[in-house]
């Protein structure tokens, strides 16, 4: 039996396809580690012409997705004690690394994929969560669906040969990954850091600290929590501008200096 089961609600679901050919995930496929349950919202339409979606009371313009043929596909498979329903929705709250961490410990997810203009209100009573991806709208649930089931799986065990790979990755802590470099060692007049190919461990690890703390602080600050002021001290070329991100006093006591 595979660790994780997928059960999707979707009017596309040959989208899902794609997820047999994405390398990492098409091999935990094949190997039962998740597997994936498509269920065509088509097939559960009402009358002759399986109808899926309606015209919005009150008026306004597109398409919404009637309630009845997603309960029904809903309460058409079996629901294990330990599982998530998540309803694919822009008004929801958007992901992080730390929400895949959380729903890879269920046995399964369900996820419901809207359409068009959404779905009909009360679809949301069979959701635990409503999930975005991000302040955009996309066409319909299936890529946050992928998306979703992709950052799950990579998380559980076997998925990825190496778990070591894993731990220090962008949002895995609040900085982003340090600088990666592969051979050549001259690429287009461009070298590889001296520290990478000095074969000193420790030096390399104290660098690559010190890369992720820069990065994260050029890039995404918004990332770097006060509390984890203290690991930012001996960057003397940040720390002036750290102090008035966060509006911080400096102090300094017999070997340190603080901030508050
Ligand atoms: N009219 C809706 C948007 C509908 S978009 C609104 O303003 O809230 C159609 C469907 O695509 C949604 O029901 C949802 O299932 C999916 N969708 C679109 N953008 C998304 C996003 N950023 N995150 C998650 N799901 C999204």
């Amino acid at each position: 039996m595979s660790k994780i089961c997928f059960d999707v609600i979707s009017l596309f679901p040959k989208s899902f396809q794609v997820l047999n050919d994405m390398g990492v995930i098409s091999r935990a496929i094949r190997n039962k580690i998740i597997s994936i349950n498509t269920y065509d919202l088509r097939n559960y339409g009402m009358g002759s012409y399986k109808q899926v979606d309606d015209i919005p009371y009150g008026g306004g313009s597109g398409m919404v997705l009637k309630p009845e043929p997603i309960y029904k596909a809903y309460e058409s498979f079996k629901k294990s004690k330990n599982k998530v329903t998540l309803l694919m929705s822009p008004q929801g709250q958007v992901i992080k690394q730390k929400d895949f961490e959380r729903w890879s410990s269920y046995d399964q997810l369900i996820i419901i994929c809207g359409q068009y203009e959404g779905f009909d209100e009360r679809v949301r009573k069979l959701a635990d969560e409503e999930v975005s991806i991000g302040d955009y709208i996309l066409t319909g649930g299936e890529i946050p669906a992928i998306t979703i089931i992709n950052g799950i799986t990579r998380l559980i065990p076997g998925t990825i040969g190496d778990p070591d790979s894993l731990k220090d990755e962008s949002h895995n802590s609040c900085y982003l990954e340090y600088p990666q470099y592969t051979r050549p060692s001259i690429f287009n007049g461009m070298s590889v850091p001296s520290i990478l190919l000095s074969g000193n461990h420790k030096e390399i690890k104290i660098w690559r600290s010190e890369q992720m703390i820069k990065r994260t602080f050029e890039r995404r600050k918004d990332l770097i929590e006060k509390k984890n002021f203290r690991k930012l001290f001996d960057f003397q070329e940040i720390r002036e501008e750290l102090i008035e991100y966060f509006g911080c006093h400096e102090y300094e006591d017999d070997d340190h200096l603080w901030m508050d």
